[in-house]
Protein backbone atom coordinates (compact mmCIF):
# COMPACT_ATOMS: atom_id res chain seq x y z
CA UNK A 1 0.00 0.00 0.00
CA UNK A 2 1.01 3.61 -1.00
CA UNK A 3 1.14 5.49 2.44
CA UNK A 4 1.62 9.10 3.15
CA UNK A 5 4.66 8.94 5.17
CA UNK A 6 5.71 12.71 6.94
CA UNK A 7 4.99 15.54 5.22
CA UNK A 8 3.47 14.48 2.05
CA UNK A 9 6.96 11.80 1.43
CA UNK A 10 5.53 8.55 -0.56
CA UNK A 11 6.95 5.13 -0.63
CA UNK A 12 6.29 2.44 -2.27
CA UNK A 13 5.27 -0.77 1.05
CA UNK A 14 3.73 -2.80 -1.94
CA UNK A 15 4.16 -6.74 -1.02
CA UNK A 16 4.06 -8.65 -3.99
CA UNK A 17 4.13 -7.84 -7.97
CA UNK A 18 0.47 -7.71 -8.57
CA UNK A 19 0.09 -4.96 -5.45
CA UNK A 20 3.02 -3.16 -7.19
CA UNK A 21 1.16 -3.26 -10.45
CA UNK A 22 -1.85 -1.97 -9.35
CA UNK A 23 -0.19 0.73 -7.52
CA UNK A 24 2.07 1.32 -10.73
CA UNK A 25 -1.46 1.77 -12.62
CA UNK A 26 -2.77 4.10 -10.12
CA UNK A 27 -0.09 6.25 -10.37
CA UNK A 28 0.36 6.41 -13.79
CA UNK A 29 -3.31 7.40 -14.12
CA UNK A 30 -3.17 9.95 -11.32
CA UNK A 31 -0.11 11.38 -13.11
CA UNK A 32 -2.00 12.10 -16.77
CA UNK A 33 -5.07 13.43 -14.65
CA UNK A 34 -2.32 15.91 -13.08
CA UNK A 35 -0.94 17.00 -16.33
CA UNK A 36 -4.90 17.78 -17.62
CA UNK A 37 -5.35 19.40 -14.09
CA UNK A 38 -1.95 21.46 -13.95
CA UNK A 39 -1.55 19.57 -10.46
CA UNK A 40 1.98 20.84 -9.82
CA UNK A 41 3.36 23.29 -7.73
CA UNK A 42 6.51 25.35 -8.56
CA UNK A 43 8.77 25.76 -5.68
CA UNK A 44 11.27 28.75 -6.30
CA UNK A 45 14.83 28.43 -4.28
CA UNK A 46 17.04 31.50 -4.87
CA UNK A 47 20.65 31.68 -5.16
CA UNK A 48 23.16 34.32 -3.82
CA UNK A 49 25.28 36.57 -5.29
CA UNK A 50 28.87 35.89 -3.04
CA UNK A 51 29.62 39.12 -4.24
CA UNK A 52 27.64 42.11 -3.40
CA UNK A 53 24.88 39.76 -1.68
CA UNK A 54 22.11 40.26 -4.03
CA UNK A 55 20.00 37.86 -5.19
CA UNK A 56 20.64 36.42 -8.67
CA UNK A 57 18.25 34.46 -9.33
CA UNK A 58 15.58 31.33 -9.01
CA UNK A 59 15.67 27.81 -9.58
CA UNK A 60 12.20 26.15 -10.70
CA UNK A 61 11.93 22.99 -7.87
CA UNK A 62 8.50 21.00 -8.98
CA UNK A 63 6.26 18.88 -6.70
CA UNK A 64 3.10 16.99 -7.92
CA UNK A 65 0.26 17.89 -5.44
CA UNK A 66 -1.29 14.51 -4.98
CA UNK A 67 -4.83 14.62 -3.93
CA UNK A 68 -4.67 12.09 -1.11
CA UNK A 69 -0.76 11.29 -0.92
CA UNK A 70 -0.09 15.32 -0.49
CA UNK A 71 3.22 16.99 -2.33
CA UNK A 72 5.35 14.82 -3.45
CA UNK A 73 9.01 15.54 -4.67
CA UNK A 74 10.33 14.96 -7.86
CA UNK A 75 12.31 12.11 -7.52
CA UNK A 76 9.52 10.24 -6.75
CA UNK A 77 7.82 10.76 -9.94
CA UNK A 78 9.89 11.95 -12.71
CA UNK A 79 11.68 8.64 -13.56
CA UNK A 80 7.38 7.68 -13.79
CA UNK A 81 7.09 10.56 -15.65
CA UNK A 82 9.93 10.12 -17.94
CA UNK A 83 9.18 6.39 -18.56
CA UNK A 84 5.72 7.62 -19.91
CA UNK A 85 6.96 10.27 -21.85
CA UNK A 86 5.44 12.50 -20.06
CA UNK A 87 8.22 14.78 -19.03
CA UNK A 88 8.11 17.33 -21.33
CA UNK A 89 4.65 18.37 -20.64
CA UNK A 90 5.72 18.43 -16.92
CA UNK A 91 9.06 20.46 -17.69
CA UNK A 92 6.75 22.95 -19.66
CA UNK A 93 4.05 23.34 -17.18
CA UNK A 94 6.89 24.41 -14.62
CA UNK A 95 8.60 26.75 -17.50
CA UNK A 96 5.73 28.30 -17.86
CA UNK A 97 5.01 28.64 -14.27
CA UNK A 98 8.65 29.67 -13.71
CA UNK A 99 8.53 32.38 -16.33
CA UNK A 100 5.52 34.11 -15.09
CA UNK A 101 7.13 34.32 -11.81
CA UNK A 102 10.11 35.83 -13.40
CA UNK A 103 7.87 38.48 -15.19
CA UNK A 104 6.44 39.09 -11.85
CA UNK A 105 9.47 39.47 -10.32
CA UNK A 106 10.89 42.19 -12.93
CA UNK A 107 7.62 44.15 -12.65
CA UNK A 108 8.10 44.61 -9.26
CA UNK A 109 11.95 45.86 -9.72
CA UNK A 110 13.88 42.53 -9.47
CA UNK A 111 15.80 41.50 -12.18
CA UNK A 112 16.24 37.72 -11.24
CA UNK A 113 16.90 35.04 -13.24
CA UNK A 114 14.99 31.51 -13.35
CA UNK A 115 16.42 28.65 -13.73
CA UNK A 116 14.33 25.29 -14.99
CA UNK A 117 15.61 21.88 -14.87
CA UNK A 118 15.42 19.86 -17.98
CA UNK A 119 15.07 15.87 -18.57
CA UNK A 120 17.90 14.26 -20.88
CA UNK A 121 14.39 13.66 -22.50
CA UNK A 122 13.26 17.04 -23.03
CA UNK A 123 16.44 17.50 -25.22
CA UNK A 124 15.22 14.70 -27.61
CA UNK A 125 12.75 16.62 -28.86
CA UNK A 126 13.55 18.72 -32.16
CA UNK A 127 10.78 21.11 -30.94
CA UNK A 128 11.92 22.14 -27.81
CA UNK A 129 13.19 24.98 -28.85
CA UNK A 130 9.86 26.76 -30.14
CA UNK A 131 8.11 25.50 -28.03
CA UNK A 132 10.78 27.36 -25.24
CA UNK A 133 10.42 30.70 -28.15
CA UNK A 134 6.74 30.21 -27.56
CA UNK A 135 6.12 30.24 -23.68
CA UNK A 136 9.03 33.65 -23.89
CA UNK A 137 6.76 35.16 -26.01
CA UNK A 138 3.65 34.06 -24.01
CA UNK A 139 4.58 34.81 -20.77
CA UNK A 140 7.00 37.98 -22.03
CA UNK A 141 10.00 36.74 -20.20
CA UNK A 142 13.18 38.07 -21.58
CA UNK A 143 15.30 35.08 -22.90
CA UNK A 144 18.49 36.16 -21.09
CA UNK A 145 16.71 36.08 -17.53
CA UNK A 146 15.99 31.92 -18.34
CA UNK A 147 18.30 29.56 -17.67
CA UNK A 148 18.16 25.90 -18.76
CA UNK A 149 19.68 23.46 -15.98
CA UNK A 150 21.01 19.81 -17.87
CA UNK A 151 22.74 17.35 -15.41
CA UNK A 152 26.44 16.56 -16.28
CA UNK A 153 25.56 12.93 -17.12
CA UNK A 154 23.08 14.15 -20.03
CA UNK A 155 25.79 16.93 -21.04
CA UNK A 156 28.68 13.60 -21.64
CA UNK A 157 26.47 11.60 -23.46
CA UNK A 158 24.78 14.87 -25.44
CA UNK A 159 25.47 13.40 -29.28
CA UNK A 160 25.38 16.18 -32.36
CA UNK A 161 21.32 16.10 -32.42
CA UNK A 162 20.99 17.74 -29.25
CA UNK A 163 23.90 20.12 -29.53
CA UNK A 164 22.17 21.34 -32.45
CA UNK A 165 18.88 21.83 -29.63
CA UNK A 166 20.95 23.16 -27.07
CA UNK A 167 22.56 25.67 -29.93
CA UNK A 168 19.27 26.10 -31.10
CA UNK A 169 17.86 27.92 -27.42
CA UNK A 170 21.22 29.47 -27.06
CA UNK A 171 20.62 31.31 -29.98
CA UNK A 172 17.07 32.61 -28.54
CA UNK A 173 19.15 34.34 -25.77
CA UNK A 174 18.31 31.74 -23.25
CA UNK A 175 21.37 30.41 -20.77
CA UNK A 176 22.66 26.45 -19.95
CA UNK A 177 23.38 25.59 -16.65
CA UNK A 178 25.65 22.08 -16.44
CA UNK A 179 23.92 21.02 -13.08
CA UNK A 180 25.36 18.60 -10.32
CA UNK A 181 28.97 19.73 -12.10
CA UNK A 182 31.81 16.87 -10.82
CA UNK A 183 29.80 14.00 -10.52
CA UNK A 184 30.03 11.93 -13.73
CA UNK A 185 32.72 13.43 -15.68
CA UNK A 186 35.69 11.61 -16.92
CA UNK A 187 36.14 14.19 -19.68
CA UNK A 188 35.65 17.84 -19.85
CA UNK A 189 35.60 17.86 -23.47
CA UNK A 190 31.63 18.59 -23.69
CA UNK A 191 32.45 21.72 -22.07
CA UNK A 192 34.16 23.20 -25.05
CA UNK A 193 31.43 21.02 -27.79
CA UNK A 194 28.27 22.83 -25.73
CA UNK A 195 27.03 26.37 -25.64
CA UNK A 196 27.45 26.21 -22.16
CA UNK A 197 27.20 29.37 -20.10
CA UNK A 198 27.31 28.38 -16.12
CA UNK A 199 28.16 25.10 -13.97
CA UNK A 200 26.33 23.91 -10.45
CA UNK A 201 28.87 22.37 -8.16
CA UNK A 202 27.06 18.71 -7.18
CA UNK A 203 26.66 19.25 -3.42
CA UNK A 204 28.92 16.39 -2.65
CA UNK A 205 31.60 18.48 -2.94
CA UNK A 206 30.02 21.43 -0.98
CA UNK A 207 28.88 19.25 1.94
CA UNK A 208 32.91 18.60 3.40
CA UNK A 209 35.15 22.02 2.19
CA UNK A 210 36.77 23.16 5.00
CA UNK A 211 36.88 19.90 6.89
CA UNK A 212 38.27 17.77 4.19
CA UNK A 213 41.20 19.19 2.40
CA UNK A 214 40.53 17.51 -0.88
CA UNK A 215 36.96 18.87 -1.57
CA UNK A 216 38.36 22.20 -0.74
CA UNK A 217 40.71 22.00 -3.35
CA UNK A 218 38.63 20.15 -6.09
CA UNK A 219 36.13 23.07 -5.67
CA UNK A 220 39.39 25.79 -5.99
CA UNK A 221 40.03 23.93 -9.18
CA UNK A 222 36.82 23.54 -10.63
CA UNK A 223 35.82 27.50 -9.87
CA UNK A 224 39.61 27.89 -11.56
CA UNK A 225 38.92 25.90 -15.12
CA UNK A 226 35.07 26.76 -15.14
CA UNK A 227 36.09 30.87 -14.92
CA UNK A 228 38.93 30.24 -17.50
CA UNK A 229 36.54 29.23 -19.65
CA UNK A 230 34.16 32.22 -18.82
CA UNK A 231 31.67 30.33 -16.92
CA UNK A 232 29.79 31.19 -14.13
CA UNK A 233 30.21 28.76 -10.73
CA UNK A 234 27.28 28.19 -8.48
CA UNK A 235 27.67 25.44 -5.38
CA UNK A 236 24.48 23.81 -4.50
CA UNK A 237 23.66 22.56 -1.25
CA UNK A 238 25.66 25.51 1.01
CA UNK A 239 24.22 25.02 4.18
CA UNK A 240 26.10 26.94 6.54
CA UNK A 241 28.20 30.09 7.14
CA UNK A 242 31.79 28.03 6.91
CA UNK A 243 30.70 26.93 3.52
CA UNK A 244 29.18 30.41 2.18
CA UNK A 245 32.50 32.07 3.30
CA UNK A 246 34.98 29.36 1.92
CA UNK A 247 33.56 29.59 -1.57
CA UNK A 248 33.29 33.34 -1.39
CA UNK A 249 37.34 33.02 -0.74
CA UNK A 250 37.55 30.52 -3.17
CA UNK A 251 36.09 32.91 -6.22
CA UNK A 252 32.64 30.81 -6.20
CA UNK A 253 30.15 33.82 -8.22
CA UNK A 254 26.73 31.89 -6.28
CA UNK A 255 25.37 29.98 -3.73
CA UNK A 256 22.07 28.12 -3.34
CA UNK A 257 21.44 26.49 -0.36
CA UNK A 258 19.07 26.20 2.71
CA UNK A 259 21.78 28.60 4.52
CA UNK A 260 20.13 31.36 1.76
CA UNK A 261 16.42 29.69 1.77
CA UNK A 262 15.01 26.79 1.43
CA UNK A 263 12.93 25.80 -1.97
CA UNK A 264 9.94 28.21 -1.21
CA UNK A 265 6.06 28.18 -2.85
CA UNK A 266 5.33 31.04 -5.31
CA UNK A 267 3.12 33.15 -2.90
CA UNK A 268 6.23 33.73 -0.57
CA UNK A 269 8.55 34.61 -3.38
CA UNK A 270 8.40 38.45 -3.27
CA UNK A 271 8.54 39.03 0.74
CA UNK A 272 11.21 36.91 0.32
CA UNK A 273 13.34 39.68 -2.21
CA UNK A 274 11.81 42.47 -0.27
CA UNK A 275 13.20 41.14 3.09
CA UNK A 276 16.82 40.61 1.06
CA UNK A 277 17.05 43.74 -0.26
CA UNK A 278 16.07 45.09 3.20
CA UNK A 279 18.64 43.36 4.96
CA UNK A 280 21.22 44.10 2.13
CA UNK A 281 21.02 47.70 3.03
CA UNK A 282 21.24 47.55 5.87
CA UNK A 283 24.54 45.25 5.72
CA UNK A 284 26.24 47.83 3.27
CA UNK A 285 24.67 50.93 5.48
CA UNK A 286 26.91 49.26 8.60
P1 LIG B 1 18.69 19.63 -8.54
O1 LIG B 1 18.30 20.39 -9.76
O2 LIG B 1 20.13 19.35 -8.35
O3 LIG B 1 18.07 20.48 -7.34
C1 LIG B 1 18.63 20.58 -6.08
C2 LIG B 1 17.91 19.73 -5.06
O4 LIG B 1 18.61 19.85 -3.81
C3 LIG B 1 16.47 20.16 -4.76
O5 LIG B 1 15.75 18.99 -4.40
C4 LIG B 1 16.65 21.06 -3.55
O6 LIG B 1 15.50 21.16 -2.74
C5 LIG B 1 17.75 20.34 -2.81
N1 LIG B 1 18.54 21.27 -1.98
C6 LIG B 1 18.71 22.59 -2.19
N2 LIG B 1 19.51 23.13 -1.25
C7 LIG B 1 19.86 22.13 -0.41
C8 LIG B 1 20.69 22.07 0.78
O7 LIG B 1 21.26 23.05 1.25
N3 LIG B 1 20.83 20.85 1.35
C9 LIG B 1 20.22 19.74 0.87
N4 LIG B 1 20.40 18.59 1.53
N5 LIG B 1 19.43 19.76 -0.23
C10 LIG B 1 19.25 20.94 -0.88
P2 LIG B 1 14.34 18.65 -5.04
O8 LIG B 1 13.49 19.88 -5.14
O9 LIG B 1 13.79 17.47 -4.31
O10 LIG B 1 14.71 18.24 -6.53
C11 LIG B 1 15.47 17.10 -6.79
C12 LIG B 1 15.85 17.00 -8.23
O11 LIG B 1 14.69 16.80 -9.04
C13 LIG B 1 16.51 18.24 -8.80
O12 LIG B 1 17.88 18.23 -8.48
C14 LIG B 1 16.26 18.07 -10.28
O13 LIG B 1 17.23 17.25 -10.88
C15 LIG B 1 14.93 17.36 -10.32
N6 LIG B 1 13.86 18.31 -10.64
C16 LIG B 1 13.26 19.22 -9.84
N7 LIG B 1 12.33 19.92 -10.50
C17 LIG B 1 12.33 19.45 -11.78
C18 LIG B 1 11.58 19.76 -12.97
O14 LIG B 1 10.72 20.67 -13.01
N8 LIG B 1 11.87 19.04 -14.10
C19 LIG B 1 12.81 18.05 -14.11
N9 LIG B 1 13.01 17.39 -15.26
N10 LIG B 1 13.53 17.74 -13.02
C20 LIG B 1 13.30 18.42 -11.87
MG1 LIG C 1 18.82 21.93 -10.85
MG1 LIG D 1 21.70 20.57 -8.91
MG1 LIG E 1 21.82 18.00 -7.39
Amino acid sequence: QAKAEGKGRYKFYAADMTLRQERRLDMEGALRGAIDSRAFHVYYQPKLQLRGGDIAGFEALVRWDHPSLGLIPPMDFIPLAEELGLITQIDLLVLEQACTMGVQCLARGYPVTMAVNLSSLDLKNPDLPTLVAGILAQTGLPANMLVLEITESFAMEAGLGQTSILEQLTALGVSLAIDDFGTGYSSLSYLKALPVNSVKIDRSFVRDIGTDSRDTMLVSTIVGLAHSLNLRVVAEGVEDHGQKDLLHHHHCDEAQGYLVARPMPADQVFAFLDQSAQDLAVAVAQ
